[in-house]
């Protein structure tokens, strides 16, 4: 690599907390930093499905979701509650003969929009995914692909062009176990023709793949140092490595590394709005967070997703999906 990512010590901070020595234990929320605690969050692929289905068809009801995605009413229920804790999404009466209820999208579930997105286009462009239904920019009227901007110069922002600086209590640490029943939903999901993103739901549905796939943008490349620099054991390290070289994500080089295939360097758009919807809305541990720059302009990070017809920045009013069939 050619060091332009910044130190590699930032992964830490990006998924981790306090180091947790010797268990199993999940760290305690309040350690994680706020992308640890918006991955806790989201990285399952229930709730992505839930949140898709939320933004692409609009649902609100207990039922419309069970009807969508075939989920049984005991996971349904269990998700939805976390997703009302976690201020996500907020329930409200209304009265249809009698008194029924529904979930709306608070403005910070509403902000997870621009993730959304990007999962989308990153699933077309990338995971042969191309029924996915095109973005409609009400602005130009044209069918767009968005793609990551820099909010202060407007300029394409990647991976490469970005510099990472951890917060000041950077520390190494252990990362909790993935939750509970995470790969059960596969089975069931893939059948789902609408909104499933089977290569983005492995990557951030486990967080051991989100940590391996976050070293890699900030320039690790060889085991030991994926080793190393997230506390991971080997044998996970190993499946995890397979796994992405399986998904085209990463290629092994002769010498035993690996690097970022186009494909991979693509999800960098993927993870930068869930920094930037993490760092914006969830409290982070106190200096755990992620100062994350803009090279070529020297702005603070500030994402935004760019129409590829009229190069304006896509707001989620001005845009929506065009449902086909
Ligand atoms: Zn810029
Ligand atoms: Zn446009």
């Amino acid at each position: 690599m050619d060091g332009r990512f910044g130190v590699s010590s930032a992964i830490t901070v990006i998924i981790g907390g306090r180091a947790v020595s010797g268990t199993e234990q999940e760290p305690a929320r309040a350690e994680l930093s706020a992308v640890g605690q918006a991955l806790e969050i989201l990285g399952d692929r229930w709730v992505l499905l839930i949140l898709q289905r939320a933004f692409l068809l609009r649902i609100r009801t207990f039922a419309g979701w069970r009807d969508a995605l075939g989920i049984s009413e005991s996971v349904l229920a269990s998700r939805l509650k976390e997703l009302v804790g976690h201020g996500i999404f907020e329930l409200s009466a209304y009265r249809n003969g009698r008194t029924r209820y529904e979930y709306r999208l608070t403005e910070r579930g509403l902000r997870l929009w621009t993730l959304l997105v990007a999962i989308h286009t990153w699933e077309r462009d990338w995971a042969d995914r191309r029924q996915l239904q095109p973005l409609r920019h009400d602005l130009c009227g044209e069918d767009v692909k968005p793609y990551l901007g820099c909010g202060a110069c407007l300029e394409p922002m990647s991976a490469r062009d970005t510099r990472t600086e951890p917060g000041p209590s950077a520390i190494f640490s252990r990362i909790g176990s993935s939750r509970r029943h995470r790969r059960t939903v596969r089975s069931v999901a893939e059948s789902d023709l609408i909104g499933y993103c089977p290569d983005s739901m492995e990557i951030l549905g486990d967080r051991w793949s989100t940590s391996v796939l976050a070293a890699a943008f900030l320039g690790t490349s060889r085991f030991v140092d994926f080793q190393s620099g997230l506390g991971i054991a080997p044998s996970v390290l190993t499946d995890r490595l397979r796994r992405f070289v399986e998904l085209g994500v990463f290629d092994p080089r002769p010498d035993g590394s690996y690097r970022l295939t186009d494909k991979g360097l693509a999800f960098f758009e993927v993870f930068a709005f869930l920094v930037d919807w993490a760092q914006g809305e969830l409290p982070g541990r106190e200096g755990s967070g992620l100062s994350i720059a803009h090279r070529p302009c020297g702005a603070a990070f500030d994402p935004v997703l760019l129409c590829t017809a009229c190069v304006r920045p896509l707001r989620r009013r001005e845009v929506r999906f065009i449902l086909s069939g």
